[in-house]
């Protein structure tokens, strides 16, 4: 039979003969990425060099371009899965979830409406029951929706917020948040398109903790002028230190005054599975929103997101249109349709992955691995206090750890601290033997770990902490 040439497809051969060899890849990938270096960098002009052209019409053999991107572009991307990417939240990923994503992308399942797919509707239904559990919302009236990421579940949250808590009209709206929260909250807000004036950021103490009194003086005073507190965010697990807000405090206000909420838990709060992260998380179940992040610290590779709410009818209150040409796929209202508890219609199978992860490894595991992860800092932080060279600006929080380059007997001034602190990650980084990047505490460089990979040993620690002090000794040599 003649190939239709217009068809897009290849000969069972070529599919199979490409498929082995991008499974081989990944496989190699997996065996061989924890030594290799984790840090790729490349300039504008390099990369243009190996890749401009205009789009060509003529094709080419399939193995050719498949050769030619394993060799040039799965090469040149820093890899935030190696055990010595430290910094930002990496994203430790696993096998399991990446077959199942090339699962659910072979079947290209549509995962917007029960109609098109039951059984992909029915898991995301089953796995957001798995983690309203885990932290504590109601199993019956709670829901949830999986999103790209942490900034698309922040987004979906304070829609949600407003449609309930304001209705039509928000002119008059305020939203509380601490200066710690990630910026993803900001953005949103500037997406929903509130004014600079109807947010307050309120200061944090000394453990970047939202600052209580201030931030009841604030709505207060906004009460007094007669705006409206609709929202108040807080952070599990802050992106800085792993910081956990006063949660049980925070909810007792937002019930006082009607306010919505949200609690950001995108990095910290998978941390619930181990008992340390339980037993900081207390309140975390009272949220009316909480967002979580799989492909951060549940270890599922990107994109994967999660917001939870305590009402799940809140959602399809917020997100529900009913275009005609949705009419015959509506159905009831046990069988969910997802594109009407967020903003896609279409939507890939992210459930999926989660699924048969936590399937396959069982819920024990992740709890091992994100009590290792936590474990692992604070002997961390027990090597730095040991040494006369390390000082730990905060302690081991949730597995992240901010310290600094600062000899004992030196008496180097702040600036030159700083300086030298950003001289050692340069450095490190563009060794590229760790990604390892500053960030500012108290307005000082410091560098800061985020430990949640279960493949980074403390040896993998103490290696890049003497390859900091290489470098530290260079630096000393020409300036102090
Ligand atoms: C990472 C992070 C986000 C943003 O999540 P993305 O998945 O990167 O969109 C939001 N909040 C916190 C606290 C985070 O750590």
């Amino acid at each position: 039979m003649k190939k239709n040439l217009a068809s897009l497809e290849l000969s069972e051969e070529e599919m199979k003969t490409y498929g082995h060899q991008v499974i081989n890849a990944i496989v190699a990938h997996f065996q061989t990425q924890d030594s290799e270096l984790p840090v790729a960098m490349g300039s504008r002009e390099e990369m243009d060099s190996l890749f401009l052209e205009e789009a060509p019409e003529e094709g080419s053999a399939p193995i050719d371009v498949l050769n030619f991107v394993l060799e040039n572009v799965m090469t040149k991307s820093t890899n935030l899965s190696h055990p010595k990417s430290y910094s930002f939240v990496p994203g430790p990923s696993n096998f399991v979830s990446v077959m199942a994503d090339s699962l659910a992308t072979g079947y290209n399942i549509f995962s917007g409406g029960w109609v098109a797919s039951p059984a992909a509707a029915e898991l995301e239904i089953i796995t957001i029951q798995w983690l309203l559990k885990m932290f504590g919302f109601p199993q019956k009236k709670g829901g949830g929706i999986f999103t790209s990421g942490g900034s698309m579940a922040n987004l979906t949250a304070l829609t949600t917020a407003r449609r309930i808590k304001c209705g039509e009209d928000f002119s008059k709206a305020i939203i509380y948040l601490s200066d710690q929260a990630h910026s993803s909250n900001i953005k949103a807000i500037r997406v929903l398109g509130f004014k600079k004036e109807q947010i307050r950021i309120i200061p944090t103490d000394i453990e970047f903790k939202f600052s209580i009194n201030k931030l009841k003086n604030c709505i207060a005073k906004d009460r007094l002028k007669g705006l409206l507190p609709f929202c108040l965010i807080a952070t599990s697990g802050t992106t800085n230190t792993g910081t956990v807000d006063q949660l049980s405090e925070l909810a007792k206000i937002c019930k006082k005054e009607d306010i919505w909420f949200h609690i950001d838990g995108a990095y910290g709060a998978a941390a619930i599975l181990s008992k340390k992260g339980k037993q900081m998380m207390k309140g975390i179940e009272k949220a009316d929103s909480l967002t979580v992040d799989p492909h951060k610290w549940f270890f599922q590779p990107y994109e994967m997101g999660c917001l939870l709410v305590r009402n799940h009818k809140h959602l399809s209150h917020t997100f529900t249109e009913k275009p005609e040409y949705l009419r015959d796929i509506e159905g009831n209202t046990s069988e969910i349709n997802f594109y009407d508890h967020g903003i896609q219609l279409t939507r890939r199978f992210r459930a999926l992955k989660f699924y048969m992860s936590i399937k396959t490894f069982g819920l024990q595991e992740f709890r091992n691995a994100i009590t290792y992860n936590i474990d692992l800092a604070e002997k961390v932080e027990k090597i730095l206090r040991a040494s006369k060279t390390w000082e730990v600006i905060f302690p081991a929080t949730l597995a992240i750890i901010n310290f600094r380059y600062n000899p004992i007997g030196k008496n180097c001034t702040e600036k030159q601290l700083d300086a030298m602190n950003q001289y050692i990650s340069e450095k490190v980084v563009t060794s590229r033997k760790a990604l390892l990047v500053t960030t500012l505490l108290h307005g000082q460089v410091v560098l800061r770990m985020c430990l949640i990979n279960p493949r980074t040993t403390i040896d993998d620690v103490k290696e890049t902490l003497a390859l900091c002090r290489k470098f530290a000794n260079d630096q000393s040599l020409v300036k102090l």
